[in-house]
């Protein structure tokens, strides 16, 4: 795949997170910050996202230490603590937000580009034309 196709998919992933936040706050609710998890890259953002009560959160099993200063947080108890009732995300500015955060439901790992069954755009093929051009583009697309 040449760099040109590469920049393309990349354009094409950051145009679609961009125009799924209409699906997000009109027809799902949050699912990914209800039900979900999160990964947490490091202390500090551990940190935010648990009101600085990340021992709390370890010692009930919430967050579980995944490898090096990466914890999974898990929502199966409760939702995200910055999850609101409108729909939003206290932290959605903050720099410091998990990256997956921003990332989620597509990720990029090499040429292989990963989309959760899990979100609600995916199941009503919101991405379809996405996956259809990055096909095209060379890039393998797993839905997971
Ligand atoms: S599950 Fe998908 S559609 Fe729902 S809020 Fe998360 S990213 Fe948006
Ligand atoms: S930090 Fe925000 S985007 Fe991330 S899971 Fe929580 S409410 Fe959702």
């Amino acid at each position: 795949m040449n760099d040109k196709n590469i920049a393309r998919g990349n354009a094409l992933i950051a145009e679609y997170r961009n125009k799924i936040g209409d699906v997000c706050l009109n027809y799902c609710d949050g699912k990914c910050c209800n039900h979900g998890n999160i990964v947490c890259e490091n202390l500090k953002v551990l940190n935010i996202m648990t009101n600085n009560n990340s021992k709390k959160y370890i010692a009930d099993g919430t967050v579980t230490h995944m490898q090096g200063s990466f914890h999974n947080f898990n929502f199966e108890k409760h939702t995200c603590l910055n999850f609101m009732k409108d729909g939003k995300c206290k932290i959605y500015n903050n720099v410091d937000k998990p990256k997956s955060c921003n990332q989620y439901p597509i990720y990029l790992r090499y040429r292989t580009i990963f989309i959760s069954s899990f979100c609600p755009a995916q199941q009503t093929k919101f991405f379809d034309p996405m996956i259809l051009e990055l096909e095209d583009l060379g890039f393998k697309v797993v839905i997971q």
